[in-house]
């Protein structure tokens, strides 16, 4: 296509830097959150669930595109300062659409990534003005445009000046009725054939509900995208917005569970969910009747979780480490307070304290131990001592 002299033509792939993050490499980065920012405790919580999967990007609408005028149009300039107050409390980027000139200069400004959403793709005012900045734009496909408009629509950002483009296919209309919209797979196949720039995918505004969510986003990585938008909330019942085709928090988890083993099938990355515990797969609870074998299976897969438990909380001791002096490791009213606590805790699950204070009773002489090491480690390593 002569025309994408900017948006085509390149044979490598371009890799976009959004402050350290990087789109189009090879990692698969997840941007999520809800359709709308609702307050400020709601997106502090999905933040927190959003970093848990292991997601780069905390996404939120402040300035709603709404079919009806009389839906929910967003909360404007307090929502955004929400959104990034959130994303900065759980060190997540975070993307905001921008939907005229007034709210591209106030997107601009704080969020680190400017969504142009569908509606908005062939807002040819619009795109100018975002390429006159220097704030990567994500840029959606529209709801009826082909994939040579949608890349036209990059190249109108790109000749304004601004070359992060970062393209999102989230579905367009056809006879089908099924799916709020039909996922355009093909296109994803399509724009790595004419452009170098990185393309991700939002499965969510393309299914409609959050059922098929999983599975065409575990489609868009197998086609080649770079990455997953995806719409969650705490607590989708009570959204304002999309909340049928947003997924729960532990429906993200287990997404980015599967998404994990993927992306390493498909010569990829994606980090994984943020803890060891976090990262391991819970099965449904099985059908089969009880037997000594069923039971010892259950068994089995507790105490993985148990070990991988024990493996996070290491992971912390040994970087408490860093905040104590080598002669105040052991902190006897820190352990009695935590035994203390965990006793009543485990007596309210109808477990034995004394198991808890034994097995506490180890951990804490390990947890001891183990600062002491790392202290020590560190004083050589400062003092040059062998
Ligand atoms: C959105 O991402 O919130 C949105 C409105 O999506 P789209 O522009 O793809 O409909
Ligand atoms: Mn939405």
């Amino acid at each position: 296509m002569n025309n994408l002299k900017l948006a085509g033509g390149k044979r490598e792939k371009t890799v976009i830097d959004v402050n350290g993050t990087l789109f189009g490499g090879g990692e698969i980065i997840l941007m999520a959150g809800p359709c709308a920012v609702e307050s400020r405790e709601q997106v502090l919580q999905a933040a927190a669930d959003v970093k848990k999967a292991g997601g780069k990007v905390m996404r939120g609408g402040v300035f709603k595109p709404r079919t009806s005028p009389y839906s929910f149009q967003g909360l404007g300039p307090a929502g955004l300062d929400y959104l990034v107050e959130a994303a900065r409390e759980h060190d997540l980027l975070c993307v905001s659409e921008a939907i005229d000139a007034a709210s591209l200069e106030l997107i601009a400004a704080k969020a680190d990534i400017i969504q142009i959403g569908a509606r908005n793709m062939q807002n040819f005012s619009l795109l100018k003005l975002a390429g006159s900045l220097d704030k990567p734009v994500l840029l959606k496909r529209g709801l009826a445009c082909t994939v040579e408009e949608w890349l036209l629509a990059a190249e109108y950002i790109m000749a304004a000046g601004n070359p992060r483009v970062i393209l999102c296919e989230r579905g367009i209309r056809t006879f089908e009725t099924s799916t709020r919209s039909t996922l355009d797979l093909s296109a994803i196949a399509v724009v790595r054939e004419l452009s170098h720039l990185p393309v991700i995918v939002d499965p969510s505004h393309a299914a409609g509900r959050r059922e098929l969510v999983p599975a065409l986003s575990k489609a868009a990585i197998g086609v080649g995208a770079d990455g997953l938008l995806i719409e969650m909330h705490p607590e989708p019942e009570t959204a304002r917005c999309d909340g049928i085709q947003s997924l729960r928090p532990g429906e993200l988890l287990q997404l980015a569970r599967e998404i994990t083993h993927l992306a390493a099938a498909l010569g990829r990355t994606y980090p994984g969910p943020s803890t060891k515990a976090e990262s391991l797969d819970y099965p449904e609870p099985s059908a089969q009747a009880e037997t000594l074998d069923t039971l010892r299976g259950q068994i089995d897969l507790v105490d993985r979780q148990i070990v991988a438990l024990i493996a996070d909380r290491q992971e912390l001791v040994r970087r408490v480490a860093n905040h104590k002096q080598v002669d105040k490791v052991r902190d006897g009213a820190r352990e009695k307070e935590i035994v203390d606590r965990l006793g009543k805790y485990a007596a309210e699950l109808g477990c034995s304290a004394d198991l808890v204070k034994d097995l506490y009773h180890v951990m804490f002489n390990h947890g001891v131990r183990t600062q002491i090491e790392t202290k020590l480690a560190g004083y050589t390593s400062c003092t040059g001592a062998k």
